[in-house]
């Protein structure tokens, strides 16, 4: 419901809204935001990857991803989000101030259907939040290895954020979405890099087009079938507000 009637919006406010303290903006990288808010559970409370909307204006939302869960009564979450897009979510997101109350909308947790236990996570900047989350949710609840992270992501924010996640990999984006991060899939398939890793599954978030290429470039190579594959396109070119 990115853009709907204000009424629809209220409707969705009623049902679904959370109230939700903001207590702390950071900038962990060039073109990164991560929020810290404290906000009211959903049923069945909050989990790593859960997806939560924020009501911009009362005719327009924008999704976000949890990236953690913590703090006293598990109220505590947190949302990375990358500010390339030069939308009214993001001009939100930026205006945003500590002590700040907010409205989350969000549901029971539904989480993605991922294949396999050996799996390879790839994205951009917007889904590193939601690769970490399900990385982590991953190893911890059914045992899966991840057998690589690779995330591109503007590249004065290379650095910073592989001093964070050593055990990532980040590229540094060229002029188009998705190329680096192509070449550097196209690359690893070639060289076998996935080889004796038993990979079995993948989650692909991001640029929906740049998604498309990764999931045939894992096809044409037979690393992995259609079904083991994962995707969510978070934003598309042209589009607003997936
Ligand atoms: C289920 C789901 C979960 C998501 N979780 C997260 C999250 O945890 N963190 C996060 O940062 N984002 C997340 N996103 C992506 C985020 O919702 C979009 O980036 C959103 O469109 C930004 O809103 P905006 O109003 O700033 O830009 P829009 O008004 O939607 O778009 C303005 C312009 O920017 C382009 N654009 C949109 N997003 C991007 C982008 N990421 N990079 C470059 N160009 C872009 C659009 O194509 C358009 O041309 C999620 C999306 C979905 C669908």
């Amino acid at each position: 419901m990115p853009q709907a009637p204000a009424f629809v919006g209220d409707l969705a406010t009623s049902l679904l809204g959370r109230r939700t303290d903001v207590l702390d903006v950071r900038e962990p990288a060039p073109g990164f935001l991560e929020l810290e808010l404290r906000a009211e559970a959903p049923s069945g409370g909050w989990q790593r990857g859960h997806e939560v909307q924020f009501r911009i204006t009362p005719s327009l939302t924008r999704r976000y991803t949890v990236r953690t869960v913590g703090g006293p009564e598990s109220e505590h979450i947190s949302i990375l989000a990358a500010t390339e897009a030069a939308g009214p979510g993001t001009a939100w997101l930026r205006s945003l101030r500590v002590g700040d109350r907010i409205t989350a909308l969000a549901a029971r947790y539904w989480p993605l259907r991922e294949h396999g236990t050996r799996r390879l996570y790839l994205g951009d900047g917007c889904s590193l939040g939601t690769l970490d989350a399900y990385a982590q949710r991953g190893a911890a609840s059914v045992g899966a290895v991840t057998v690589a992270v690779a995330v591109e992501v503007p590249a004065p924010a290379v650095a910073p954020l592989a001093e964070r996640w050593p055990e990532y990999r980040f590229l540094p984006a060229g002029e188009a979405p998705g190329v680096a991060l192509q070449s550097w899939l196209e690359r690893a398939l070639r060289e076998g890099e996935f080889k004796g890793s038993g990979l079995d599954g993948a989650l692909l978030l991001g640029h929906a087009q740049s998604i498309q290429r990764q999931r045939r470039a894992l096809t044409d190579s037979q690393a992995l079938s259609r079904r083991a594959i994962t995707t969510k396109p978070y934003w598309s070119t042209g589009k607003t507000g997936l």
